[in-house]
């Protein structure tokens, strides 16, 4: 393994070091900024930081460029827009992703899960639930230990990841029984040496029990069965308002504060924004707009100089490869091996290496590559490799 795994997340409180200063990163409380919110992210990544965010995959706001001296100045500026939590064990806690198409009892939800979460178990630090319970499932490719999913008659289910099946729960139950998940899981071993997941923990063939047993489906396994190949939201005017992307899930600091002055945000975990009850599509610098552009289907870790780990830069490359992509086929250029921009299988992945760029079809960034390292000096053209 070329790479380091930390097996802990950045965060506002304990902002990881990057090679473009520190990362800050935000969890908007159930997704959502207020417009004087995202403001104020705006104003602070450009007095404090080097004006550039991130919008990452577990749909978190990261600042970029924070040094040792602003980082202060930057946390009491975040606590007064209620962006902060009361210590790092309270933030890393609030592992929280909620669907950006949630409805008023999915907030109720979101809230009370992080209400009840104060009561958690020690859990790992990317331990993390998904409320994915709105109207349709979307989140089925996003990764978490506790899921909150409806049935195909709309039952509430808690479902721990690894399970085919979840569990009914009344609404208003709804939290304690994913602290109950909780609980179980590190009562079942699920934690070693301060690390574990859910789903491996499932892999071992530990259940729970009694009113957590597993024994519903939820929806997402039929549209899963449906179609093969998923496909995530793409930008447009949707019920909630409207949904713009930005590439590789990095925006500025002035357009963040333009789309603040639209309406309250939504952030999600496709590196897209959703501008509540905005009825246009906003023109804004950096914004995708057009659900055809090929940028969409592709994936760039921040690569070097930013990330320290980073074997080569990334998002040149993929920006120049992009137009080139043929229909429907996606595109992963990855820092390292670790592949923070895209966890899951791409038609392409190119990973920078001491060596060149190895490239891997149908795979992670993680997987052995099919064949020896490219040199980026020489570039071919992206049809060679379909
Ligand atoms: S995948 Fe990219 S961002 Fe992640 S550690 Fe490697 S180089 Fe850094």
């Amino acid at each position: 393994m070329s790479f380091k795994v930390q097996g802990w997340c950045p965060g506002a409180l304990r902002p990881m070091a990057s090679g473009d200063g520190l990362v800050v990163r935000v969890r908007p409380p159930s997704g959502r900024l207020t417009e004087m919110q995202a403001s104020g992210i705006a104003e602070g990544a450009q007095r404090y930081g080097n004006g550039v965010i991130d919008l990452s995959g577990r749909a978190n706001v990261q600042i970029r460029g924070v040094t040792a001296e602003t980082h202060a100045p930057l946390i009491a500026t975040l606590r007064k827009l209620d962006l902060i939590d009361a210590d790092v064990a309270a933030e890393t806690r609030r592992n929280i992703i909620v669907t950006p198409f949630a409805d008023a009892k999915t907030y109720r939800l979101a809230e009370a899960l992080q209400h009840a979460l104060g009561d958690a178990p020690a859990l790992p630090g990317k331990f993390g639930f998904i409320l994915d319970c709105g109207a349709a499932p979307v989140m089925a490719d996003v990764q978490a230990d506790i899921r909150f999913e409806r049935a195909v008659d709309g039952t509430l289910l808690v479902r721990a990841a690894g399970c085919d099946l979840g569990a009914p729960v009344p609404e208003d139950e709804a939290a304690e029984a994913a602290l109950a998940l909780a609980h179980w899981f590190t009562q079942a071993g699920g934690v070693i040496d301060g690390r574990g997941r859910m789903a491996q923990l499932i892999a071992t063939g530990a259940r729970p029990e009694g009113q957590l047993a597993p024994v519903i489906a939820p929806a997402s396994a039929q549209s899963q069965a449906q179609s093969q190949a998923r496909t995530q939201p793409v930008p447009g005017i949707v019920k909630q308002g409207a949904l713009v992307a930005v590439a590789f899930g990095q925006i500025d600091a002035d357009t963040l504060g333009a789309l603040a002055a639209l309406g309250p945000l939504r952030v999600t975990p496709w590196r897209m924004i959703l501008i509540e009850r905005l009825t246009w599509m906003p023109n804004l610098p950096g914004l995708i707009t057009d659900p055809t552009d090929p940028l969409l289907r592709v994936h760039a870790c921040t690569g070097a100089p930013g990330c320290l780990q980073a074997h080569g830069p990334t998002r040149d490359l993929a920006r120049c490869l992009a137009p080139h992509l043929p229909e429907g086929k996606t595109l992963h250029v990855s820092g390292c091996a670790k592949g923070c921009a895209w966890p899951l299988p791409a038609d392409l992945t190119l990973v920078a290496t001491p060596s060149g760029l190895s490239v891997i079809r149908d795979g992670r960034a993680s997987d052995t590559p099919e064949t020896a390292a490219i040199s980026p000096s020489e570039p071919r053209h992206i049809s060679e490799f379909f």
